[in-house]
């Protein structure tokens, strides 16, 4: 039996992730589920997977589920706090960490999962963001597996010669192809994406996917963060990424040779198949995903992106080549900008502009530890959040 411990349980990515893990009982055991307050549905989760340890990040929140599970009778232990996150992606029964916490508070218990050697999927981008250089380090120390959970991701990983890691020149590729649905305002104008809403933005055409996520597709960081993602995953520098929308979301990405073959991984737009894929790899498994049928899909578009209406796109590509604690001030930046946002405290078009004064006004040191990250990402929001008062003044 698999331990696996869930970080984000009831998020999107969770909530797939027990979904394929319930399709094999005989091969997966949920160790720990965590969340940060949502106590209902955690309770549901426990009663159904019935882990041994269920972290509430708040501590209220895991008051209230401590009392509830012991109502229902559930020998479950439960723990809070940050240390509660870090405690259960190293417990020793833990083989396997689905890293689906959403942002920056993912990163200490990534790393976490990183150190205890276990296998990470890894779905929380921003911690790869934030840390690239010192996750990877740490990843290739402790000797712990990383694989992909990001659609894109896992599809450039699935079209990947088996060892790529001494750099992808060695191995005949040549260039990353980075497809992007576009999200739901690909054809928006300017002028129309002054007065989007949330709930607007929350609507993707294709996926199915938390809130924060959702903002970053619609004003593309999402891939901006993903081409960052990439790099590190993948040893490569930005320049050798291309992104590619594709608004029908059938190709998750592609990979190009030196011989002109281009290799694609393709499949529904539903999260439960780079789950499956990384929780079986190097062997393959049911996950609950149709097959996908050409003859309904019938065609296949490309189009070039537009860093003009979009420039979160640029600024992320902007602050993976200027380096260092660069992409963290940009992550740090973005995630105050977006919650504003959602909190209907700013509008649609000045979530770039937000971000490239903070990056402007916060100057960037190189990445040497995770105080150091810690520190700009720190100053980086409480710059973003000063802008966001000057925007409201
Ligand atoms: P979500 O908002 O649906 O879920 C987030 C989870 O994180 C929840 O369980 C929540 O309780 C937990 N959480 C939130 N804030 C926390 C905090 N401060 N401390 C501890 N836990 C906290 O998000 P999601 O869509 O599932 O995305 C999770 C991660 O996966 C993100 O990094 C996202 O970029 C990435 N991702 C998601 C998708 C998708 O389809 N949803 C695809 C690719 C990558
Ligand atoms: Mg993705």
């Amino acid at each position: 039996m698999i331990g696996v411990t869930v970080l984000g349980s009831t998020g999107s990515i969770g909530v797939s992730t027990l979904d394929v893990m319930a399709r094999h009982p005989e091969r997966f055991k949920a160790i720990a589920l965590t969340a940060n307050s949502q106590v209902e549905r955690m309770l549901e989760q426990c009663h159904q997977h019935r882990p041994e340890f269920a972290v509430m990040v708040d501590e209220q929140a895991a008051e209230q589920l401590k009392n509830k599970l012991q109502a229902a009778g559930l020998e479950i232990e439960v723990l809070s706090g940050v240390e509660g996150l870090e405690q259960v992606a190293a417990l020793p029964q833990t083989d396997y960490v689905m890293a689906a916490i959403v942002g920056a508070a993912g990163l200490r218990p990534t790393l976490a999962a990183a150190r205890a050697s276990k296998r990470v999927l890894l779905a929380n981008k921003e911690a790869l963001v934030m840390s690239g250089h010192l996750l990877m380090q740490e990843i290739r120390d402790s000797g712990a597996e990383l694989l992909p959970i990001d659609s894109e991701h896992n599809a450039i990983f699935q079209s990947m010669p088996g060892n790529f890691s001494d750099g992808l020149e060695h191995v005949g590729v040549t260039r990353i192809l980075l497809t992007a649905s576009g999200g739901p305002f690909r054809t928006n104008s300017l002028e129309s994406l002054k007065s989007v809403t949330p709930d607007q933005a929350c609507a993707h055409p294709n996926w199915e996917m938390g809130r924060k996520i959702s903002v970053d597709s619609a004003t593309m960081m999402n891939k901006g963060l993903e081409v960052i993602e990439a790099c590190w995953l993948f040893n490569t520098p930005a320049s050798n990424i291309q992104v590619v929308i594709h608004p029908q979301s059938v190709i998750h990405s592609m990979v190009q040779y030196s011989d002109g073959s281009v290799l694609a991984q393709l499949g529904n737009p539903d999260m439960r198949t780079p789950i499956a894929h990384a929780m079986a790899w190097p062997e393959r498994m049911e996950s609950g995903v149709a097959s996908l049928n050409m003859f309904d899909i019938a065609r296949l578009d490309f189009e070039e992106p537009d860093m003009t209406r979009f420039p979160c796109l640029r600024l992320a590509y902007e602050a993976i080549v200027a380096g260092g604690t660069a992409p963290a001030i940009l992550n740090a930046a973005n995630e105050i900008a977006v919650e504003a946002f959602l909190n209907e405290r700013l509008p649609f078009l000045s979530i770039p502009r937000i971000i490239e004064t903070t990056l402007e006004r916060v100057s960037h040191h190189p990445a040497e530890s995770l105080d150091l990250i810690y520190e700009d990402d720190e100053l980086a929001r409480e710059m973003a959040k000063q802008l966001l008062m000057e925007h409201a003044a």
